[in-house]
């Protein structure tokens, strides 16, 4: 299924670790990297660390809880796990009885058991069921508004983290962004492993959204984790949470994914709702970086399906979308990003251009993906690899590896436009806007050049 899906063009494989141990974890990536290498085509890979997620522990069988139960959460594992109408569960985190006070809302399992908390000790949280339904082991548990000080970045969360850089992971996702610092942190993490790994930052609460500017700006990219975030805020709002969200990331110029549910009922059905099709395109009109599938590509039954739905409503989108204006927010401060806007612009006006550019950084293509030029394909070289997945998730962007020719730009163009031709992307007399180096006279210039692809080239 996995070369199947990559054949169907997913771009990215997210690796969920609330769900992974290392060897599971180390055996799913070399099960993607044989499958990349049996399909002759790469994807980026992401592990999802759980941050500051708070569970229960283990109980011998699921509990029934009705309305009046009273529940207690303790940090140390309890004797016995029932008392009459009371149920005892452990939790994971210690500092739960100092965080949470009498009256607060405690949330399992997505909001489905809701509990009223009556008073806490040193060493457990005592609450009582007001929404009933069967407690089972390890069940997330959401504290709407609370402000829990449990560290960003957990022993557990380190060690995946290690666990993914090894495995040579392209993006690390993290839970339950509370501020840029959390960010600061699992980068310097990350630099001290020696790794190149991108940090998006998960959505997830309302703390998160009230520190979402100085989030973005710390981060490589943002997901808007609808999953939790509709928990730990009112559901009517996440609509508009959800596009001031992705607008705020194009100002900013950062990539963002809109995660969770898009397709839920393809978990046990093969065609999506009505619903579910207006979401996908809701977020395509919104012009998110990317979108993702969660439980419909893992335990659901139609995963090929899904991915199948989810690229038609794309395409389908994209192709009407009419209304469209360059992302004039964001701000270019270097003459080079500058340079960028008026590739952007001329490609448009040219009409039915697309845009070459060069790498090594990611840097340009990154900031013209940002600038979201409408219908204008954006083809990205790199003689990186790591660059080249990185590249991966960009709006726009179809990255491609090649070698460059340091004495020769001139080769490496015509190399590009083989490869373009070559693999159906553009044909003779397509009209391209370069972006590239020239060397004039030992010295190395930025240029902006009108080219179209030549009717003789040598393939590659
Ligand atoms: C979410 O909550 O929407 C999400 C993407 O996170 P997870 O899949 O870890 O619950």
């Amino acid at each position: 299924m996995l070369r199947t899906l990559i054949r169907e063009r997913v771009d990215v494989c997210r690796i969920n670790m609330a769900h992974a141990d290392e060897a599971w974890t180390r055996s799913i990536m070399a099960n993607l990297r044989q499958a990349c290498r049996d399909e002759g085509r790469e994807i980026a890979t992401m592990i999802d660390v759980k941050g500051p997620e708070i569970r229960t522990g283990n109980l011998p069988e699921p509990v029934e809880l009705k309305i009046g139960d009273t529940v207690e959460f303790w940090t140390t594992e309890p004797e016995n796990h029932r008392d009459g109408s009371t149920l005892r569960i452990s939790v994971n985190y210690e500092g739960l009885p100092r965080d949470l006070s009498p009256g607060a809302t405690m949330l399992v399992d997505s909001g489905l058991i809701q509990l009223k908390v009556n008073d806490c000790t040193d060493d457990r949280v005592r609450a009582t069921v007001t929404i009933p339904g069967t407690m089972g082991s390890k069940r997330h548990i959401n504290l709407p508004g609370v402000e829990i000080r449990m560290p960003s970045l957990t022993e557990k969360d380190r060690n995946d983290v290690r666990i993914g850089v090894e495995e040579g992971v392209d993006l690390i996702a993290l839970s339950f962004v509370r501020n840029a610092q959390a960010v600061h942190e699992l980068r310097e993490y990350l630099c001290k492993l020696g790794s190149h790994a991108r940090i998006i930052s998960k959505i997830e609460d309302q703390t998160g959204l009230g520190n979402l500017s100085d989030i973005i700006q710390a981060s490589d990219a943002i997901m808007i984790a609808r999953g939790d975030l509709g928990i730990e805020i009112s559901y009517e709002k996440l609509p508009s949470i959800q596009y001031q969200c992705v607008k705020l990331c194009q100002k900013y110029g950062r990539p963002v994914i809109v995660a969770t549910h898009m397709l839920e009922s393809m978990i046990s059905a093969p065609v999506p709702t009505r619903a579910e099709v207006s979401d996908v395109a809701n977020a395509v009109r919104e012009q998110a970086d990317c979108v993702m599938l969660s439980g419909e590509t893992t335990m659901g039954s139609y995963p090929l399906e899904a991915v199948r739905v989810m690229k038609q409503v794309i395409q389908a989108t994209e192709a009407v979308q009419h209304e469209h204006q360059l992302n004039h927010q964001i701000a270019l401060k270097t003459p080079k990003a500058k340079m960028l806007r008026s590739a952007a612009l001329l490609a448009e006006e040219m009409g039915g251009a697309s845009i070459v550019v060069f790498t090594r950084s990611g840097f340009l293509p990154h900031v013209l993906a940002a600038l979201r030029p409408h219908g204008i394909p954006i083809y990205a070289f790199t003689d990186i690899q790591h660059i080249f997945r990185r590249l991966i998730p960009l709006w726009g962007v179809e990255p491609f590896r090649i070698e460059f020719n340091n004495a020769d730009p001139e080769m490496t163009i015509k190399h590009s436009f083989a490869k373009l031709v070559n693999g159906g992307w553009c044909k003779t007399g397509d009209p391209l806007v370069v972006i590239t180096n020239v060397l004039a006279h030992g010295e190395i210039i930025d240029t902006l050049q009108l080219r179209k692809i030549p009717e003789t080239l040598e393939s590659s």
